[in-house]
Parts: structure tokens; sequence; C-alpha cells
């Protein structure tokens, strides 16, 4: 077969904000159509009404615009394979049914779903397929006069896809190798509804797959069990030679390991599960998202990457860039990936550490507003820089550790620090140094040094626990030039002296 030209699709249903499972399932497309000089597609599977949530679709849009991940063609972007978006196919599909119809590898079946449900319940794993399709209400039992009156009766129907029983059926997987399966195990599934007159999920997806050219259909592995009907559904419409590669991505795991992730693990452990926060348009309930926790979009995409895949050695920071070169579906696993929350965060704290402070200073700006602190950027930076070393997983967790920064502390002499370093004669030292920094000409970090250590060194004296007190009211903070440089000559000296006065 000759080479073809990498095409992969991202197919989401939108029925309600995308899972972590499906942003995964993403990357690992978008990884791929990079590597390889591929198309990345993007459509929409809403031949589903009943399970159609209004805002999905914006929200499924925005989570890949925030996380980076871009789609070359599709809903809201075009492209030559038009349209995207199942709903609006519905010329195509029936084109398609028609061919089964015509070709006997499909039939109409009138079973009610009373007369579904009372056949389940009489026969025990009812099964509507060879062994049982004849004793049913179908155009094969009722031949085509029968059925031409039903329909144009106005009788609601579907069309069943026609397995034959006895038929090796061979999914050929990049990631599990050949699964093998008998085409007897399979049921006689709907691929059309005339009721919505909108083809079900398997006939969509196989003739929109062929239509526009996929070459891969890499997808999570709760999808497998679908792939032997949609190699059947290829073979029937003579497409085996076009068939798309498939994958099956490893499941993501709940942390500990046991099952499979669920929207609770996330409640009940404090961790989302969605990229954005959602807020369902049904209940009003929200849910937490990756980015209004406060995740770097890269940090989410870097722990994903590895969550089923790694590259082989032991590096763990790796850009989108270094994602794209390395990434190799061979080297995804077949087991589930533990989803390891706790990483995720020291993905995001590494993150943090490697980024320019000017980058990050928009993000502690805005917590500080919510403080009710306005500060110029430049102050904002300059905090972060002195900061963000401390061992914080977001940036908002930077706000208990710096707020003395931008507001004068209030001071205790039951704090457990003060208590410990105010003693008899502190207040008498704390006056010296003050007098010595007022008469100080600039307040470099390099001339409080000078002055200090030396004023320090002669009396003998260790001022920087008491200081620290001025001008924190605890144990906490940087270096104390650094803090000094940055709060400057006046503030430093005024909160020397509220210390003094409330302290004594
Ligand atoms: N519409 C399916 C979904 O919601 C697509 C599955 C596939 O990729 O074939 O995930």
């Amino acid at each position: 077969m000759t080479q073809r030209k990498v095409r992969v699709r991202f197919a989401p249903s939108p029925t309600g904000p995308l899972h972590i499972g499906g942003v995964r399932t993403a990357l690992y497309n978008y990884l791929f159509a990079r590597k390889h000089g591929g198309d990345m597609v993007f459509r929409i599977e809403d031949t589903d009404s009943t399970r159609f949530v209004p805002g999905a679709e914006d929200y499924i849009i925005e989570s890949f615009r925030w996380l980076g991940i871009e789609f070359d063609e599709g809903v809201g972007l075009g492209g030559d394979f038009g349209p995207y978006r199942q709903s609006e196919r519905r010329d195509i599909y029936r084109q398609y049914v028609q061919q089964l119809l015509d070709a006997g590898k499909a039939y109409i079946a009138f079973d009610t779903p009373e007369e579904l449900n009372a056949k389940r319940e009489s026969v025990a794993n009812f099964q509507y397929d060879a062994h049982t399709r004849m004793e049913m209400r179908n155009s094969l039992v009722l031949g085509d006069e029968e059925t031409q009156r039903l329909i144009k009766a106005g009788e609601n129907y579907v069309v069943r896809f026609k397995i034959e029983p006895g038929e090796e059926v061979i999914v050929n997987d990049l990631i599990r190798g050949d699964v093998h399966v008998m085409s007897d195990i399979l049921d006689d599934k709907v691929l059309y509804k005339k009721a919505d007159d909108l083809p079900t999920y398997h006939l969509a997806n196989i003739v929109d797959d062929h239509l526009m050219q996929i070459s891969h259909v890499i997808r999570g592995e709760e999808w497998l069990p679908s792939a032997p009907l949609h190699v059947l559904l290829y073979r029937a419409f003579g497409w085996e030679d076009t068939m798309p590669a498939f994958a099956h991505l490893p499941l993501l795991l709940k942390p500990d390991g046991k099952g499979k992730l669920s929207k609770r693990d996330g409640d009940r452990l404090g961790f989302p599960v969605f990229p954005l926060e959602w807020h369902d348009p049904k209940s009003g309930a929200v849910s937490a998202g990756y980015r209004e926790q406060g995740y770097l979009p890269e940090a989410v995409i870097n722990f994903l990457a590895l969550l089923g895949w790694n590259p082989g050695t032991d590096q763990e920071i790796l850009s989108m860039e270094e994602l794209i070169q390395q990434f190799d579906l061979a080297k995804c696993s077949k087991s589930g990936a533990k989803f390891d929350y706790v990483k995720g965060q020291w993905f995001n704290r590494e993150y943090i550490l490697h980024k320019p402070d000017a980058e990050l200073a928009p993000a502690f700006d805005k917590v500080l507003r919510e403080a009710g602190i306005e500060a110029p950027m430049d102050r904002v930076e300059a905090v972060v820089g002195m900061m963000k070393m401390k061992k914080i997983n977001f940036i908002h967790e930077l706000w208990p550790l710096c707020d003395f920064f931008f507001l004068r502390p209030e001071y205790s002499a039951d704090d457990k620090f003060t208590r410990k370093n105010w003693k008899e004669g502190t207040a008498g030292e704390m006056g010296e140094l003050r007098n010595l920094l007022a008469q100080l000409p600039d307040f470099s970090i390099e001339t409080q040094k000078a002055a200090i250590d030396a004023w320090a060194t002669e009396g003998g004296k260790k001022p920087w626990n008491p200081w620290r007190v001025c001008l924190v009211g605890t144990g906490k903070g940087p270096d104390m030039y650094e803090l000094a440089a940055f709060l400057g000559k006046d503030e430093t000296l005024a909160r020397m002296d509220a210390a003094l006065q409330a302290l004594g």
C-alpha cells in the first residue's frame, strides 16, 4: 500500500464538558499529526440529539485554545471535507445507509422499544443477531411489500447492520497488536434512526473517517469494543484498502489505580477532571477546571503527555516541541495510567519556576486585586521573582507568603517568632539600626549590606530576626536586604517605628 498522508481527527460528542481523558486523546492525535507533518481534523459527532448539551462545543474549542492544541481543519475552521458537524451531514449518511440496504448488508427493523423490552425480559441475554433476527419484526421477515407498506403508513423504524456469523474480524491496533474477534459475538447494531433522520455514532463515524481520508484513528480504550464492528462496516462498504490504522489509548485510572478515573475522584481528592471550569446549563452546578485552579497550560500538557506514554528516557520536563519530536505511538502503554494528580501539581511548580517572572506577574496581579491591592506591574513582578522558589504549586499560593510586601504588618508580642526574637535590649538595637539606615545615601542592597554588616560585626550584634519582625511581623519572607530594598527607605523606617511603638 502506498504511504498515505497522515490525517487524524478528534471527534468529540458535545454531551458536556470535555473530560481530561479526552484532552489526552486530542493531545496524542495532535503530537502524532505534527510529528508526521499531517493534518488534525476537528469533527463534532452530534448525532445523538438526546444527549446534546448547549455550550459544550464552545467549551471544547475554548479548552484547546487555552492548551495550545491547534487543529488544521474542522468545525470553526473550514476545510475541503466539510461540513464537519455531523448533524449537518444528513444527506451524505442517507446515501450510505441506502447503499448498505441495496446491497442486502443492512435491513429495516420496526420493533418498538416495548417489543424489544418484552423480548429482553423473556429471553436471557437477548441479542439482536443472526440467531434471533428472524423472530423479530423486520424487513427480512416481513418481505419488501409489507416493509414498504409500513414505511408509507408512517411507522417508525431503524436500519440495522446485518452481521453474518462465522467471520473472523481482526482489528489491527498499533498499541495492542492484532485483536481477533469472531463476528458471532456482535449484535446487529442500529445504524440509522428514522425518528431523527440521523445515523448512529457507528455509521457516521465510519463514513466520515472514510470521506475525510483519516489515516489513523487514535482514541480511548473505551472504543475498542466498537472497533470490530467498525472493521466490518469498512468491509461492507468495500473500503478495506483505505481503512485507518487504529490505536486505542490506555485508560486513565483513579490515583490509587483501582478502576477508571471519575469526576467523583476529583471532587473527593480536590483536583479537577476538566480543563476549564464548567457551569452545567441545567443544574447550574460548577465543576472545577485546571485553568481556574491556576495550572499553566504547558504544565497540563506535559503532565497529560506522560500518562500512558513516555519517551523511554528519564526526561520528564518536555516542551510541546520536544513532545512532538519524541512522540511515538509504539511507546504507548497497553495498561491503564494512574492519574497521579500530585505529580500534576509538581509539573505546575516546575513550570512556574522556569517561566519568566514577567509572564507570571499578571496572574499574581489578579490575586492581588482580589485582595484589594493595586501595585505597579514591575513591583508585582519583583515579588514573584523573589518568592516563587518557595515551594508553591500555584501562583495564588504566593499571597499568604507575600502579603507583607504590600501591607504593613500587624505586630503582636504573642507571635511565636516575635516572642522568641524580641527581647530585652532589642528595641535599643533596632533604634540604632533605624538611625543607621536613615543616614544611608541610597537604599540599594549593596549599600545596606556594607553598612549593616560593618555595624553588626563591630558590635557583635545579630539584628536579622528582630529586623524581620519589624518589616514582616513574623518569621517569613525573603532575604532582609532584598525586602528592605523593595520597600524603600521611607516604608522601611516607618515599619521600624511602628514596630518599636507596638512592641516597645
Ligand atoms: N464521538 C466519539 C467520542 O465522543 C468519538 C469516538 C472515536 O474517536 O471514534 O469520543
